[in-house]
């Protein structure tokens, strides 16, 4: 049954109709597959439709004959209320079919504050919010995405989780699912042989047991299921499905653009960054593949931006190679060329000619902290002397525009590092005065607070209290000249991520306590509630500061000491001790610092 005369009769009284209304170009409907998937992200159309992952995975399973993949966003409060009065279950974009009645239900967990907005999702869809209330083989609720390196927190709303990368295992998922739906197998008889699937985590096959004094004492598995969850990866990536095609939205969205993937994982290490450890291992899309897959998608989508992706893309061992020959086609077509994710010490005059974005933008570069001995504490290696030369190539280039990010509350941070980002600003802006020689520059600083993430060797850490925050805070206001734009991230938004974050199972009480109470687009600074979080935790009698600030011994087990994703306890501890005194590790094209991960073609040791 498809909503479509209803959704015409309303669509112009909410806010961008286009976000509701399904019908982009490149957007593909199949009324006759036989395995139906509806791709859920937990956000906004404009934050979804931007997100890499989503369109590989809308790609992969709509080029399996019999199944079909659908898009669905969350609906924004003027939309949702319409649709409740009018009983309009949240229907994917594709068919304008409801999703209660689609066999899967596949939710991309991207970052913590989301999963209100899961919960949302389900209730709009008119399904049970707890996976032991969905009793039915169909639909199966399932997370994918990088929180799912510890789903414990929303362990009870999801039938299962696929941890690590999905090219390989959805199909593989799917086609267990197809055997099983014409079995009639009832659920737990499907999920008790998807458990099997390496990556693939049934919560529910899992007991969580707790010590006094709050802490996991142990995660039981039931003997039908693994004792550990292992990350799926995918070897080559030259091989692995990619999207020819981009459904093209109507409305303007964040990142509107052809966007290709060069690289997977990051040769860096720095010990805040849980990206940087849960993708490993490094691996290089080869350049020919690059550049077929960069020209097949701006031929099919007419997009005349092109932004070539990745942890840090200027990492790629041939970068300057790539974007000689890249830049051959894009300039012949007229596509802009971005390269988003930049360190400032592998930024070169040939870089700066060739990206216009940069040029009309301005430079955005991440220090993280304000000192060299703070930056070699969380293994930045970088030096006052790299980010100096940088922002010279850019300055001579004529860029008049700098955008700084950097973290306060990291581990061992003082006082000094504090003033080390001033300093470091008034060195940039006299840098600036000597090359230009006319006119300001225009800085901005954008802080935020250090989040302790699992699969860290910052895991151990705990997160500074808001006092002690804000008065940092203060006092880099006080240090840095007036005309800097300075912006920071509000303090309870990061407790409570930090608390979703390193949270265990018991932490679901808490997320359904804070929908119940109106909670939801949390990650929107205009409708984040701490009032109503913290109400949350306390009707739970959880403290946020229990997840949050508290400092982990080695000892302790961890609420995801179940899931594997390659890289070694023993790695993180060993990391974790060398930035207490400062010391840095090689990055990994340098020499391997043993990080143990068996599907690394660069391990060379056994730790
Ligand atoms: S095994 Fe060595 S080279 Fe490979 S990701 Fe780990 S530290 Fe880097």
């Amino acid at each position: 049954m498809s909503y479509r005369a209803e959704l015409d009769s309303f669509l112009t009284s909410v806010q961008k109709p286009s976000r509701y209304s399904g019908g982009e170009y490149g957007s593909i409907t199949k009324p006759n597959a036989d395995v139906r998937f509806a791709f859920c992200f937990p956000d906004t159309y404009e934050i979804g439709m931007s997100h890499l992952g989503m369109k590989i995975l809308y790609g992969l399973i709509n080029s399996v004959e019999n199944y079909s993949c659908e898009r669905v966003f969350l609906p924004l409060p003027d939309m949702e209320e319409q649709m409740r009065s009018r009983n309009i279950s949240l229907y994917s974009l594709e068919s304008l079919e409801p999703i209660n009645t689609f066999d899967f239900i596949g939710f991309t967990l991207q970052y913590e504050l989301s999963y209100t907005n899961v919960l949302a999702m389900l209730d709009l869809a008119g399904l049970p919010l707890l996976s032991c209330d969905r009793e039915n083989l169909t639909p199966l609720v399932i997370g994918g995405g990088p929180c799912t390196v510890n789903p414990e927190p929303i362990a009870d709303f999801f039938d299962l989780f696929v941890i690590g990368e999905g090219e390989e295992v959805t199909l593989e998922l799917l086609s267990l699912y197809e055997k099983h739906k014409s079995a009639n197998s009832t659920k737990k008889e499907f999920l008790v042989e998807a458990a099997n699937i390496t990556g693939v985590y049934v919560p529910s096959l899992y007991t969580v047991a707790y010590n006094e004094d709050g802490t996991v004492s142990g995660i039981t598995n039931e003997p039908i299921a693994p004792s550990t969850i292992t990350k799926r990866i995918v070897a080559d990536i030259d091989s692995a499905f990619y999207p020819s095609n981009f459904v093209v939205p109507f409305c303007e969205i964040v990142h509107d653009r052809a966007s290709v993937e060069v690289l997977r994982g990051c040769i860096r290490g720095c010990r805040f960054c849980q990206a940087g450890y849960i993708y490993r291992p490094y691996r290089e899309k080869s350049r020919g593949v690059i550049e077929r897959q960069a020209a097949d998608l701006c031929k099919n989508t007419g997009y005349a931006e092109l932004s070539l992706l990745s942890l840090s893309t200027g990492d790629y061992a041939e970068i300057e190679l790539l974007l000689r020959e890249i830049t051959e086609f894009t300039d012949n077509e007229r596509v802009n060329l971005s390269l988003p994710s930049l360190r400032i010490d592998r930024f070169s005059k040939e870089m700066y000619d060739k990206l216009r974005s940069v040029r009309q933008s301005g430079l955005t570069f991440a220090p993280e902290a304000g000192t060299k001995r703070l930056r070699d504490v969380i293994n930045k290696n970088l030096s006052d002397e790299e980010i100096m030369s940088g922002c010279a190539v850019a300055f001579s280039g004529g860029a008049n525009s700098v955008k700084f990010y950097f973290m306060l509350g990291l581990p061992t941070e003082t006082d000094d590092d504090i003033a080390g980002i001033a300093a470091l600003v008034q060195q940039i802006n006299s840098l600036y005065r000597s090359i230009a020689r006319k006119g300001s520059l225009k800085v901005s600083v954008s802080l935020s607070t250090f989040i302790p993430k699992p699969f860290t060797p910052f895991q151990y850490e705990p997160q500074l209290s808001r006092e002690e925050i804000s008065r940092r805070q203060q006092l880099l206001r006080s240090l840095l000249d007036r005309r800097v734009n300075l912006s920071y991230s509000e303090y309870g938004t990061s407790l409570i991520e930090a608390a979703l974050a390193r949270g265990d199972r018991r932490l679901g009480e808490v997320i359904l306590a804070a929908y119940r109470s109106g909670c939801k687009l949390d990650s929107w600074g205009e409708y984040f509630s701490f009032s109503k979080w913290n109400a949350a935790f306390q009707s739970c009698g959880i403290d946020p500061k229990f997840y949050a600030g508290r400092e982990r011994g080695y000892d302790e087990v961890l609420p995801w000491s179940h899931i594997d994703i390659g890289v070694s306890a023993e790695f993180f501890i060993r990391e974790r001790e060398r930035s207490r005194n400062a010391q840095t590790t090689p990055n990994c094209r340098e020499g391997c610092g043993g990080c143990n991960n068996s599907s690394c073609i660069n391990n060379k040791r056994t730790c």
